[in-house]
């Protein structure tokens, strides 16, 4: 055989080598274990587990922190999850009171996610083994509603803009060009992340050389609409659902605004025995996988080495040890709160760029959850949102509510034992109804300090003015519900803080402006060695932006989870 003969030989043999040991370490690794609790959002934690050594160690355990840890136990690693509330599942968790079961942060998903095939429903079925079933709401998943005047925002496109159109017909070219950008928009959104990731220099290079498409990202919703129409009612009506991310237009980011719209595209869905059977199936993954989740697990600090390495966290003053450390709390309080004092001159240009008003969250929500008699099951109530506002000048309403708290901006029902088909086989003779309007901090911030449940009268009686205005609205739309009424809390942002464990109430996390998502910072990887971020300040909120920022900070802790799970991003 002469040279070249021999050059191919070894070639191909190196090369077949390569593939095989390619694939024994991407081999699919037996799954160990049968889930090992009973009830796995409610298992209680315990100084025990202090003395073991982790190889991964997630503070909270919403959808981000969940997702991050199952990513990571299914690659073999040994990962603990250490949630502060006595049951797990953050914004997916729910409560039972007097028989009536409310949910608390989930109340639709869109992201095609009723079709198996569909990015985020196999993202979301690899971390809970296919276990969680999707309701479609009604075509018309959302109302906007001004006094009596109503917009239905309808799945299908086709029709939403031609009944958009019909409502408003000066004003077709503007809703054509709305609708365009908000494609072109969300189809951006990855190359942006991505972009993201790069070296300071690049990036800000990348966003010169192509600002004519990625100059969107620095604009604002009142700033892209007002360059398409003038008529205020129309910006206003398409801005309605700002409240899902908390930013009113002339704040809020356009590029969240469009991935709001494109993820409703095509129906918004609920889960199927409510959103608690998310956390819940995700965390049988984790279990499956030998890891752990524990309760009533309030992580006070996060342990730093000499060498500025975080190495582990201190519960109830324990020293629990891991290879890396994920926060789930955002970064507020992760950088602010959890990192010692003396370690915050590590990550001093990111607690700086946090008091810039236009990163800091300056809004949180309130939430009135209502128990609704329905003894014979026979309450036919809608599956779709309502979101009803004082006006279409939508940040007027909110400048008004921040100076008086007896103005609130906005507010938003729905009723989950519509939407979940189980709810009243699982709840009988119960329906529920939440109503959500905006809250700011400011309007609660005296009263923090006291403890839960007592925070006497004065607090008391701002919460029993805004419950009967948030139950005036309710009973404006149904009013057949008057006599049905049986149960009825109010919670503010400081009952945000007390069990989500939020920073000033900030149910969203940082501000979704423009400046946060030219952030460099804000992605899993931190100044820090061996911490990371995950959940919704990584990428966005939702239940599928925290999702996202699951995969994303999994994928930074373990290049092979990247390589094994990458098809899934569609
Ligand atoms: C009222 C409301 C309605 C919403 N409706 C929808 C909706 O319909 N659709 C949708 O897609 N999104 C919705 N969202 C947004 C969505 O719920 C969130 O964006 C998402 O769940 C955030 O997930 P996460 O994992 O980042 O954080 P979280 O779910 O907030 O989880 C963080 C966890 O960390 C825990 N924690 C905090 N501090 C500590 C500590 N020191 N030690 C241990 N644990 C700690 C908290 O208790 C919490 O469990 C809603 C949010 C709210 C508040």
């Amino acid at each position: 055989m002469n040279e070249s003969g021999r050059a191919t030989l070894t070639g191909l043999g190196l090369g077949t080598v390569a593939v095989l040991l390619y694939r024994r370490w991407m081999r699919e690794l037996p799954c160990p274990n049968a889930p090992t609790s009973s009830n796995p959002t409610k298992q209680g934690f315990s100084i025990k587990v202090a003395s073991s050594h982790w190889d991964v160690i997630v503070i909270g355990s919403g959808v981000g922190g969940l997702t991050a840890a199952a990513l990571l136990a299914k690659e073999g690693k040994k990962v603990l999850v250490l949630e502060q509330h006595d049951i797990a599942g953050g914004n997916l968790h729910t409560f039972t009171e007097k028989g009536y079961e409310f949910d608390t942060g989930l109340h639709y998903v869109g992201g095609k996610i009723g079709n198996k095939k569909s990015p985020l429903r196999r993202q979301l079925d690899y971390v809970t083994d296919g276990q969680v079933e999707w309701e479609r709401m009604d075509d018309v998943y959302d109302v906007a509603i001004v006094d009596d005047e109503r917009f239905n925002f309808h799945s299908d496109w086709t029709v939403l803009k031609s009944e958009l159109k019909q409502k408003f017909p000066q004003e077709c070219t503007a809703i054509d060009a709305f609708f365009g950008l908000v494609s072109k928009t969300t189809q951006l959104f990855p190359v942006f992340i991505v972009l993201k990731r790069l070296p300071g220099p690049i990036f800000r290079l990348c966003l010169r050389f192509f600002s004519s498409s990625l100059g969107i990202f620095a604009k604002t919703t009142k700033e892209v609409l007002e360059s398409i129409t003038s008529n205020p009612k129309l910006t206003g009506v398409l801005s309605y659902a700002y409240g899902d991310y908390g930013e009113t237009p002339s704040r809020g980011a356009f590029a969240m605004h469009s991935l709001i719209y494109t993820h409703y595209e095509g129906g918004a869905y609920y889960p199927v025995g409510g959103p608690l059977k998310v956390a819940t199936s995700i965390i049988e993954v984790i279990e499956k996988w030998n890891g752990k989740v524990f309760v009533r697990a309030p992580v006070s600090s996060i342990l730093i080495d000499d060498r500025n390495r975080a190495i582990g966290v201190e519960v109830k003053g324990k020293q629990i040890f891991a290879n890396t450390i994920i926060s789930s709390v955002g970064a507020p309080s992760t950088f602010g709160k959890l990192l010692p004092a003396k370690h915050q001159g590590l990550v001093s240009p990111i607690i700086e760029a946090m008091k810039n008003d236009k990163i800091a969250s300056n809004m949180t929500l309130m939430s009135m959850f209502v128990g609704i008699n329905d003894p014979d099951g026979s309450l036919d109530l809608p599956k779709q949102n309502l979101w009803i506002y004082s006006s279409w000048e939508l940040d007027a309403n909110m400048d008004k509510f921040k100076e008086d708290f007896k103005k609130p901006a906005s507010f938003f029902i729905s009723f989950s034992s519509a939407k979940d088909p189980t709810y009243k086989t699982r709840n009988p003779g119960k329906q529920v109804a939440l109503v959500i309007g905006p809250g700011f901090f400011d309007h609660v911030e005296n009263f923090q300090n006291k403890r839960v449940k007592h925070r006497g009268d004065e607090y008391e009686a701002i919460k029993k003015e805004w419950e009967n205005m948030f139950m005036d609205v309710l009973l404006k739309e149904f009013p057949f519900l008057r006599d049905r009424i049986d149960f009825v809390e109010f919670g503010t942002a400081l009952s945000n803080d007390f069990y989500l464990g939020t920073h000033r109430g900030a149910v969203y996390g940082l501000a979704h402006t423009p400046e946060r998502f030219l952030q460099q910072w804000l992605r899993p990887k931190t100044p820090i060695s061996n911490l990371y971020l995950t959940g919704q300040d990584v990428c966005s909120c939702g239940i599928g932006g925290a999702l996202i920022g699951g995969y994303l900070c999994a994928y930074d802790v373990s290049p092979k989870c990247f390589l094994r799970t990458a098809s899934l991003l569609g």
